[in-house]
């Protein structure tokens, strides 16, 4: 048997190939002193790395837009505001004036600082920015010092797997999908930068292995399974059949799937479901039409917002919301307000470091206390209404008095847009996402005051259980099936049924064989689930 790692699936797909190691040593800089007469120069080497790097970073993302989408490439936006964020630039100046530095060192050590400062939020998003942080200090150190862009893959040697510490959004970017058979690393998350590009780029992906680096060997072959989230290094015969037909199943499946997905989706006794899509990025709403969706059951649209130093503003919310709804004009899209805290992190809302953040200020609580940035997107979000069957979906909400709250915001703001005349859809529905045992617990109250219900598993089991989501550790004791969580499920579906609404799942539940086995049980006959799985 070859070695099994396990660690979390972050883009779909089973790879095989052989290794390359790829690691992200930043470049050691010796330390330089100047003379007074040469700070100039050294201040004009600091600016002209910078826009070296500008440009690199505008052509890399200009390639991005052409092949991905205008929303991935906004993925590089958090490095482009780093070029002009004064703590770097005055904080690098200043060690070359003060400190006699050269522009290297005085830039290597500014950036030191930043991420020592950074790392001890130990926030998981902010760890992640950190990461876009390190690609940015790579790509100046390289100009400073004169170093030639690393040649990333040599294309003679086959289908590769990468392994690698961590990777950047520089790297994911520049890599050919053709040789790339899949990805596996010892940090990162799901919602890590380059990682969302794995999956617009369908490479298989890895994260959060611990230590596949130093196990892995250059030339080793290996399977990346980014379906469960494993890394297969030296696969004997016996792992290598198990996974090639597995994947000439999936492959087979995708052949078929433009028949298959124009199949009514009906079980063998005749009962009908309804199948929709969690989209996390717009790009997704086509793969998910294109896998038989009818329609989305959750657009998480906090990934429009994560990482970047900015709000996007009203027109730019606007235009991906409308183009997920215009991939279904004859389906509901239900577009969930941002889910931001937890492990969703923006740069610009200064979140608090919390020993819990799940259970902190995350979601409704975020959006009720921010009123400005939710009522951009309650605009952008009614704007969209005009799309079709536009739905709007509000996370983590626990009672009714938060579900006033978030109307009334609403319809101050449906105030001011029929008195400016801007169109939007006078009979949107609201709904609510149960993922806590007490908005379960008080559905028949929330019933009353929503439109539909979207049972959220993940975040119901993991509150329910007192079982963190994102640990590793606990990934044994994460059980949907588990008495208190199914009580729950059979509870809700019996209350939406009695008041009329329409109930969903659209938890990681929906999308495994057993679990859409069971609410199909429960009279459960919505579910969604990444395009993927559908
Ligand atoms: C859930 O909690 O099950 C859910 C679908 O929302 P998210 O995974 O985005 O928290
Ligand atoms: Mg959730």
């Amino acid at each position: 048997m070859g070695v099994f790692l396990d660690g979390q699936p972050a883009a779909e797909g089973i790879g095989e190939g052989r290794i390359i190691r790829l690691s992200w040593v930043l470049p050691r800089v010796a330390h330089r002193s100047i003379a007074p007469e040469e700070v100039d120069r050294e201040l004009e080497a600091l600016e002209a790395a910078f826009a070296g790097a500008r440009r690199e970073i505008l052509r890399l993302q200009a390639g991005t837009e052409e092949r991905l989408g205008a929303v991935e490439a906004r993925i590089f936006d958090p490095q482009l505001l780093m070029l002009e964020d004064p703590e770097v630039l005055e904080g690098t100046r200043r060690y070359i004036v003060e400190n006699h530095l050269a522009a290297s060192k005085a830039f290597d050590w500014r950036m030191l600082e930043l991420r020592e400062l950074w790392s001890a939020t130990q926030h998981p998003m902010v760890l992640d920015r950190l990461n876009d942080l390190e690609d940015l200090q790579l790509r100046v150190l390289r100009g400073l010092l004169g170093l030639n862009d690393p040649a990333i893959l040599t294309p003679d040697r086959g289908r590769v797997i990468l392994v690698a510490p961590n990777l950047t959004p520089s790297v994911i970017v520049q890599l050919d999908p053709e040789v790339v058979a899949g990805i596996a690393t010892d940090e990162g998350t799901r919602s890590s930068h380059w990682a969302i590009l794995a999956r617009s780029q369908h490479i298989p992906a890895v994260v959060g292995l611990g230590d596949a680096y130093a196990r892995a060997v250059d030339g080793q072959d290996a399977i990346v399974d980014g379906r469960i989230g494993r890394l297969v290094l030296g696969p004997e015969e016996e792992d290598r059949e198990v996974y090639q037909s597995r994947r000439a199943r999936l492959r087979g499946f995708e052949a078929e799937i433009e028949a298959i997905a124009e199949q009514e989706a009906v079980t063998a006794d005749g009962h009908p479901l309804s199948l929709r899509a969690n989209v996390d990025l717009p790009v997704e709403a086509e793969m998910a039409r294109a896998y038989g969706a009818h329609g989305v059951g959750l657009f998480r649209t906090e990934f429009l917002v994560v990482g970047r130093n900015t709000m996007p503003g009203e027109d730019e919310q606007y235009e991906g919301y409308a183009r997920v709804a215009d991939t279904f004009p004859d389906h509901p899209v239900c577009i969930r307000v941002f889910d931001l805290g937890g492990d969703k992190f923006p740069m610009f809302l200064n979140m608090p470091t919390e020993e819990n953040p799940f259970l902190g200020w995350r979601a409704v609580r975020v959006l009720l206390d921010e009123p400005e940035l939710f009522r951009t997107q309650i605009r952008a979000v009614l704007r969209a209404t005009t799309h079709g069957d536009v739905r709007i979906m509000v996370p983590l909400v626990n009672d009714v008095e938060e579900v006033l709250a978030v109307r009334a915001l609403f319809k101050e703001e449906e105030a001011a847009m029929l008195r400016d005349g801007v169109p939007f859809n006078v009979g949107y529905k609201l709904g609510v996402m149960i993922e806590t045992p007490a908005a379960a617990l008080d559905a028949a109250e929330l019933a009353r005051h929503t439109d539909f219900f979207s049972i959220g598993t993940n975040d119901l089991v993991q509150y329910t259980l007192a079982v963190d989501r994102t640990n590793a550790r606990l990934r044994h004791l994460f059980n949907p099936f588990h008495p208190s969580v199914v009580r729950q499920l059979h509870s809700v579906a019996r209350v939406a049924r009695a008041a009329g609404i329409e109930l969903s799942v659209c938890g990681e539940m929906a999308a495994t064989v057993l679990g859409a086995f069971l609410l199909v049980g429960l009279d459960i006959s919505t579910l969604s689930v990444a395009w993927p799985a559908l």
